[in-house]
């Protein structure tokens, strides 16, 4: 049954986890171990019932039934050991079941579970908001506020935005992904899968040129005076409430823009009375080997969003800006029966006390470097690999087809489906398609992230 896929580490394949041993945390084998083809039976089951109880809508990129996950593996039902390029996508970065984000939750669900912080106050919440104005860019004074998702979060920022400049057009980008709600959906670039016939869509969002060096070719400033040309043109700067980007956008194919673009872009909307939002929910908390991806460029956004890798898996994400940006909403205008969860805030407590004492802003950037290395060893000895780009532990190689430039998307979802074949989860991107990314939690050891590409690269060479 295993076959050639099969593959062992310094352990027999009888020693694989059973439901019992179902604890995850980094004291899981770091292992890449393969006992069934994947999926296996178990994960077939579980799909099974998905297929007869889940709406169709919500798909599943790998076909695994997990049973418990940490440091740079997750574990199915099969028992089955994958490495981790993933971190479901960049959220848990300190480790899945980090064992401080598993003492805080437990402890915090013990003493209070739920009171709804515009009920109830607690210090959590507080905590963290002062965590995070400490944390994101820029020493000016600022204000939090917490909500569920990295949508709900992007949603909040353009209301406020709205709110404090008396204007309502906002601005986006080619390529941009921030959310699936309505709003959010509007925002985001790309139609399938996350926009085809659920409009209409939110008014007032203007797309202009993203910076895109492997595609256009232009310096970071060429491309900033095409995009401020564009708004100024078909928008408007005293219609315009904010700018909002990704400093390196995510779903987008982890595009990094040019140096000097979001400088200008930056120094735009402070000249012109424009809020200018980072949208750090994929690329915050140590992610790029920065706390803030927008720290690269240092630029000092007006307002930033946060999730994804906030707080260890749990479900926390932020809006955080300076003061007079902030407080311009009216008091009850913001928040949420859920948002800034005391468990989710316990947890996010945890994780940003370990992005800040355990080194994981350093170790971001070696994994970055683990990472270019291999991709770009590979580029050399293979044309389909257009571009390699990232910073930190967050990294993409571009497929194309050497002949023509177009991009690979059939050739990029044969190389994740080796991956995962093979005990690998690793996650595609970009607007066609064609970009495998690297995300792996910043607590995977070097072996096991050189043995994950390794597998990734060899599907390249063999698809
Ligand atoms: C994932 C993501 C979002 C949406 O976050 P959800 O928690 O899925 O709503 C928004 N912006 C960026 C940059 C993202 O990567």
């Amino acid at each position: 049954m295993a076959g050639s896929s099969s593959y062992h580490r310094g352990m027999s394949s009888t020693a694989a986890p059973t439901t019992s041993a179902a604890a995850g945390g980094p004291s899981l084998p770091q292992e890449r171990r393969l006992v069934t083809e994947v999926p296996g039976p178990r994960s077939r089951e579980l799909f099974a019932r998905k297929s007869a109880a889940v709406a169709a809508g919500v798909g599943v990129a790998v076909p695994i039934a997990v049973v418990a996950a940490g440091g740079g593996v997750v574990v199915d039902a099969d028992g089955n050991s994958f490495v981790d390029l993933g971190s479901g996508i960049a959220v848990t970065s300190v480790g899945n079941a980090h064992p401080g984000v598993v003492a805080a939750v437990t402890e915090q669900v013990a003493a209070f579970t739920h009171t709804c912080f515009t009920i109830a106050a607690y210090d959590g919440y507080v905590a963290v908001a002062e965590a995070l104005n400490r944390l994101t860019p820029g020493d000016h004074e600022k204000r939090t506020a917490l909500f569920n998702s990295g949508a709900e979060a992007v949603e909040n920022a353009v209301k406020i935005a709205r709110k404090h400049t008396g204007r309502q057009a906002v601005v986006v980008f080619d390529h941009a992904y921030h959310g699936r709600t309505n709003l959010t959906m509007a925002l985001t670039a790309k139609n399938q899968p996350y926009k085809d016939g659920f409009g209409p869509f939110a008014p007032e969002v203007y797309r202009v040129p993203m910076s895109y060096p492997f595609h256009d070719g232009l310096s970071g400033p060429e491309a900033a005076k095409r995009a401020i040309s564009q708004i100024e043109k078909q928008v408007g700067a005293a219609n315009t409430a904010a700018v909002l980007i990704e400093p390196i956008q995510g779903e987008g194919g982890f595009v990094v823009p040019a140096p000097g673009f979001l400088p200008a872009l930056s120094e735009w909307t402070t000249a012109n009375g424009v809020v200018f939002i980072a949208d750090e929910v994929q690329t915050g908390f140590a992610r790029t080997g920065a706390m803030f991806a927008s720290e690269h460029e240092g630029i000092v956004p007006d307002v930033v969003t946060t999730a994804k890798g906030m707080a260890g898996g749990l479900p926390l994400s932020a809006v955080t800006g300076r003061a007079e940006i902030m407080d311009s909403a009216h008091v009850g205008g913001l928040g949420g029966t859920y948002g800034g969860n005391p468990v989710a805030c316990a947890a996010a407590l945890a994780a940003i006390g370990a992005f800040e004492h355990d080194g994981l802003v350093e170790r971001a950037r070696e994994i970055g470097d683990v990472v270019l290395q291999a991709l770009r060893t590979a580029q050399s000895g293979d044309p389909r690999i257009g571009d390699v780009r990232g910073r930190g532990a967050m990294v993409a190689m571009e497929l194309v087809d050497p002949a023509t430039g177009d991009p690979d998307p059939g050739l990029t979802g044969r190389v994740v489906r080796h991956a995962y074949e093979h005990g690998v989860i690793a996650l595609t991107a970009g607007t066609y398609g064609n970009v495998v990314r690297f995300l792996p939690p910043l607590a995977i050891d070097d072996d096991l992230l050189r043995e994950g590409l390794d597998v990734v690269l060899e599907g390249l060479a063999t698809a």
